[in-house]
């Protein structure tokens, strides 16, 4: 007994032998089983639950089973599963036993040894990633983006979510092959796939599904505009040029996208989208659903237009001038941006700003509006021989623009216009999408001299908070606080509330939306120094604009001789 103990204690391995009774108790457990998981023979024997506990959570029904079932059998027991050790680490397993008999071929226990076969199980892992990963991009290849799939259709719960596919396509990349040769392809592919997996978001796979065709899975999607916006930033990163070699690729893909909640089903919608995106002209990308396609294609469309504008010089700018009320004078113009459609005629900016922000366009078309008014602001101020500031609305994807500021300064340079005439009005919105990066342009700007005027005031969130955040030098009220403020005293309260606000932070009050006379003396009254709207003036284009500025200097010019002593424009609120 002695000498077989010596043996067994020897064996690289942990024996064991367990009784046959309920709860498998153990009888025996060699040394062994210490350095393996950290807990000695003695708390093996003498506490039940343990081998239970240390079984690893998905392991632990299986485990069970099979025990369970030897017991019942008599058949050999032999099953591989992982264990904790007591410092937390994980174990792999291989667990063979048998059932010993006694002289009568009565089963007595089980015997049987515990093999650790941690390192062989990581070569293993190692492979299947081998097999699971495509070796050039190091995405996901097909076996694996199908088990992927698999996964993320069988864990969405919430009947609102669905999953969303897009096949990704590149049109004519065997050109590239066979003109500069496969490590040439190899680089441009390797960089897509750099490209497409830097822009999903967490949670979100992308794929090399072989040759030249990759995938995104976004496992949970609520609406098909995510997807649509996802479709979009693949497209504009695919199709910025590569640098390979010193030598410049453009690549153009055709998306297929498929929303649903059946794997089989996404997979053969999403390829025959791909298709059909590659036979439709007009679009890169279809949807296979048809109302989706259709609502896809208009906007790519609109897109494309928009795009074009810029080129053809479709866009013009409409000024509307901003008054000062004490004295009332002329202080200002507002650059107001319309598109003169070939088809539809002139469309409102509010029809198409939101399109050229969600497609980046805004930012080209911004510094379009930027150079253009602030050339305007400087021949007005020749021709009417004074001051006259320029304000310029801006959307939040120009002030996240890392050049915003350089942009700004072109154009302010190229007009040889004052920084102080020029102000940059902002919105809420692009207020609370604002990062940290966003506050420095703004604080850069502001250091250069430019103004900045928090739009539509009223209208969005957190007001307060950011006009003492932020560098604002003016506030326009939005024309929700004027609008019906000559129809009663509830009406007024409000504004009366933003005015003493505004006061009390030193800021310029600008009153937008006034449209008679009425309003004009209640904002007035109340202490606003400025106004804009229909009653003195509608927004229109550059030459009546200016001819309807020299008028009132005109008049106005007039007047103070007659009644006044000469005063500067309106003083900014101190
Ligand atoms: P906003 O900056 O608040 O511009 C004022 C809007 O109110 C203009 O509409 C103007 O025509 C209108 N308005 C002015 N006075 C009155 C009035 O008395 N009554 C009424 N009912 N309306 C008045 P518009 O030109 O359609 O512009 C709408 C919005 O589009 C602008 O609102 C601004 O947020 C945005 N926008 C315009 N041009 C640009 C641009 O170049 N870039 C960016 N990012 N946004 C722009
Ligand atoms: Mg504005
Ligand atoms: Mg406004």
């Amino acid at each position: 007994m002695r000498r077989y103990r010596t043996l067994v204690e020897q064996l690289p391995l942990v024996v064991y032998v367990d009784a046959l009774d309920a709860s498998s108790s153990n009888i025996f457990t060699s040394e062994q089983i210490e350095p393996l998981l950290g807990y000695s023979v003695d708390e093996w024997q003498t506490d039940g639950g343990l081998f239970v506990r240390v079984l690893h959570p998905d392991d632990r029904d299986r485990v069970i089973a099979a025990h369970a079932r030897t017991h019942r059998t008599h058949e050999p027991l032999s099953v591989e599963y992982r264990l904790l050790s007591r410092g937390g680490h994980v174990v792999w397993i291989r667990d063979e036993g048998v059932i010993v008999y006694g002289d009568d071929n009565e089963p007595l226990y089980l015997q049987g040894y515990l093999l650790d076969i941690t390192s062989e199980r990581e070569a293993q892992e190692q492979l299947r990633k081998q097999a699971l990963y495509d070796s050039l991009t190091g995405l996901a290849n097909r076996a694996f983006f199908h088990e992927q799939l698999e996964h993320a259709v069988g864990l969405r719960k919430d009947p609102l979510q669905q999953t969303a596919l897009l096949y990704i396509d590149l049109d004519e990349f065997k050109g590239i092959n066979d003109q500069h040769g496969h490590s040439a392809g190899d680089e441009v592919l390797r960089t897509l796939g750099e490209r497409i997996a830097g822009l999903v978001r967490a949670g979100d796979s992308v794929a090399r599904l072989g040759g030249d065709e990759f995938a995104v899975l976004l496992p949970i999607v609520s609406e098909p505009a995510e997807v649509t916006a996802v479709a979009e930033r693949v497209l504009a990163r695919i199709t910025a040029p590569i640098h390979v070699a010193g030598r410049e690729f453009c690549v153009r893909p055709s998306i297929g996208i498929a929303i649903g909640d059946c794997s089989v089903e996404l997979l053969k919608q999403a390829d025959a989208a791909m298709y059909r995106a590659k036979a439709e002209s007009g679009s890169d990308y279809a949807f296979y659903d048809d109302e989706l396609d259709r609502a896809a294609l208009d906007r790519f469309r609109r897109i494309g237009e928009l795009r074009r504008a810029l080129e053809e010089e479709q866009f013009t700018l409409a000024y509307q001038e901003v008054v000062g009320l004490d004295p009332f004078d002329v202080v200002g113009m507002e650059a107001l941006l319309r598109w003169q459609h070939p088809e539809l005629g002139e469309v409102a900016p509010l029809d198409f700003i939101p399109l050229a922000e969600e497609s980046g366009l805004i930012v080209p078309i911004g510094r379009w509006v930027l150079r253009e008014a602030c050339a305007y602001a400087a021949r007005l101020r020749d021709r009417v021989g004074r001051d006259v500031e320029i304000a310029v609305n801006v959307s939040a994807r120009q002030l996240q623009h890392p050049d915003f500021v350089e942009h700004v300064e072109i154009a302010l340079d190229r007009a040889a216009l004052p920084p102080h005439l020029l102000t940059l009005e902002l919105t809420e919105s692009v207020l609370v999408a604002a990062g940290e990066r966003v506050e420095l342009q703004l604080n850069a700007l502001k250091a250069r001299g430019v103004k900045l005027a928090l739009d539509d005031f009223g209208t969005g969130y957190a007001s307060l908070a950011y006009l003492q955040r932020l560098p604002v030098d003016i506030v326009k009220i939005d024309r929700s606080f004027t609008a019906r403020i000559d129809s009663g005293p509830d009406e007024l309260a409000l504004l009366r509330g933003i005015v003493g606000l505004g006061k009390a932070l030193g800021l310029r009050l600008v009153a937008e939306g006034i449209e008679r006379v009425a309003q004009q003396e209640i904002v007035s009254d109340l202490g606003c120094d400025g106004a804009q709207g229909f009653h003195f003036g509608k927004p229109q284009p550059a030459a009546a604009a200016t001819e309807a500025v020299e008028d009132r200097v005109a008049t106005h010019t007039a007047e103070t001789t007659r009644m006044l002593p000469a005063e500067p424009l309106i003083a900014p609120a101190e």
